[in-house]
């Protein structure tokens, strides 16, 4: 096997491929004991990660192994609902010693990282800290695959996943730069007329009002749903009327923070505090801050609350003002042994939640479709991680192949910002780079 480095993986412009596009490279350059493997996948109707682990199951073990040297860890774990039989089989028949699976049960958030942390080691990272603070590092399924490949190939596909209303609900490989539109039109194309997009999926993710957005190294799905849907009248609130219903209708049950995954944790994060700091104002003054622990899980939101109110967005316009006017705890309050009391009997069955969410009259599935969705043109943005905004390395009439660099970081004082280089996804002419994209066409 190659020896895969940091540098490697900086080069290949690896970030996390299920979340924020954090930098990996940055991540792998630490030191931890345990290498943890997300393949939770808790968003309903989203089937990516757990396709790719059975397609690429060899890749995956290869990058957890790669990863685990680079950070040293003794241990790596691919933590996955336990309801995947075949996968955890197949897993478990290719695992070397220094690996195991962890079933998870099919609960909501089970992917959010704390929770997977605590679930499969126990340990509880502190409030506003990084699972490294407990000796781990946490990457996805398709993190792992990239970092695998990493001194071979760089980052220019996506796995993602397009359900709800469409014809055939798929898990698709396409170029990174196509648009979301192409890859619904690949799932069949919809069975309705009144098309919302939600990108990454209906809990966490967000409400896509322009469906040529194009798709980059963190796209994880598409979720189509008509106007009427209630993730999307939700989305769509605005936040007086968030905020005025909220205080005339909040009774003040607790149900948010009883189900509150990260108030289970031990963190001081109380949603119906913040409900009832709307009594004072309507403006989400920052003045709760515990919301700044809030990780936007939505949970209380759209499950928890028999009034269907949305503590989850009071908390965070909280979490905003806070973070604007820098204010926080040095010392947050945080409780480690309530865990132990709570967590296990308090998690949202995924049944319950796709009833609630009315997700049930949708395909639950997303077979992969392994060949290369065709591009004839791309867009590929010069931002798709957190850090600094790439610089374009090419210009208008360049010709590129599949994989040459078409951004890199900045560098400042000698060493380049955090951030990770991009890739031409397609072979082709540069066309145009404005608004933060290279377009190439073949
Ligand atoms: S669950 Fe709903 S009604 Fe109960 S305290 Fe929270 S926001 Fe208010
Ligand atoms: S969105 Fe709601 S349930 Fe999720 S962490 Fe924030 S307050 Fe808790």
């Amino acid at each position: 096997m190659s020896r895969v480095t940091p540098e490697h993986v900086f080069q290949a412009g690896v970030v996390g491929a299920g979340g924020a596009g954090f930098p990996t490279h940055v991540k792998l350059g630490a030191r931890a004991d345990h290498v943890l493997i997300n393949a939770a996948e808790c968003e309903p109707l989203l089937h990516k990660d757990k396709e790719v682990l059975r397609e690429y199951v060899d890749g995956v073990i290869e990058g957890t192994a790669r990863a685990m040297e680079m950070v040293g860890a003794e241990r790596g774990v691919v933590g996955i609902k336990e309801k995947y039989h075949a996968v955890i089989d197949l897993l478990r028949s290719k695992l070397p010693a220094s690996m195991d699976v962890a079933p998870l049960r099919d609960a909501y958030p089970a992917g959010d990282e704390f929770i997977m942390v605590y679930d499969i080691l126990g340990r509880v990272i502190p409030p506003g800290g990084i699972p490294l603070a407990v000796g781990t590092v946490v990457m996805n399924v398709e993190t792992a695959l990239n970092v695998a490949r990493a001194d071979q190939q760089p980052v220019t596909e996506k796995f993602l996943s397009i359900a709800g209303a469409v014809a055939e609900p798929v898990t698709l490989r396409v170029p990174v730069g196509v648009t979301l539109a192409e890859c619904v039109a690949a799932a069949g194309g919809t069975t309705i007329d009144d098309v919302n997009y939600m990108g990454g999926g209906v809990m966490m993710g967000y409400l896509e009002e322009n469906h040529d957005a194009l798709v980059t190294k963190t796209t994880g799905g598409v979720i189509v749903l008509g106007d009427d849907h209630v993730v999307v009248r939700r989305r769509r609130q605005t936040w007086n009327d968030v905020a005025r219903i909220g205080r005339s209708a909040c009774d003040q049950c607790s149900y948010c923070t009883e189900l509150c995954p990260r108030y289970l944790l031990g963190h001081p994060i109380e949603p119906h505090l913040a409900m009832r700091s709307l009594e004072f104002n309507l403006v989400g003054e920052a003045n709760v801050i515990g919301t700044a622990y809030c990780c936007e899980c939505n949970l209380c939101s759209l499950y928890s609350c028999p009034e269907d109110l949305d503590p989850k967005n009071v908390c965070t316009q909280n979490k905003r003002r806070l973070a604007a006017e820098k204010r926080r705890w040095e010392n947050p309050p945080f409780n480690p042994r309530r865990p132990e009391l709570h967590m296990e009997n308090r998690k949202a069955p995924m049944g319950r939640l796709m009833q609630k969410l009315g997700l049930k009259r949708f395909r639950n599935v997303g077979p992969l479709r392994d060949e290369l969705l065709p591009a004839r043109r791309v867009g590929i943005k010069l931002q798709q991680h957190i850090g600094a905004p790439c610089e374009s390395s090419v210009a208008v009439g360049d010709r590129v192949e599949r994989g040459t660099v078409v951004g890199r970081p900045p560098v400042n004082d000698g060493k380049p910002a955090l951030g990770a280089p991009v890739h031409a996804s397609i072979a082709g002419a540069v066309t145009a780079i404005e608004d933060g994209v290279v377009w190439i066409e073949q």
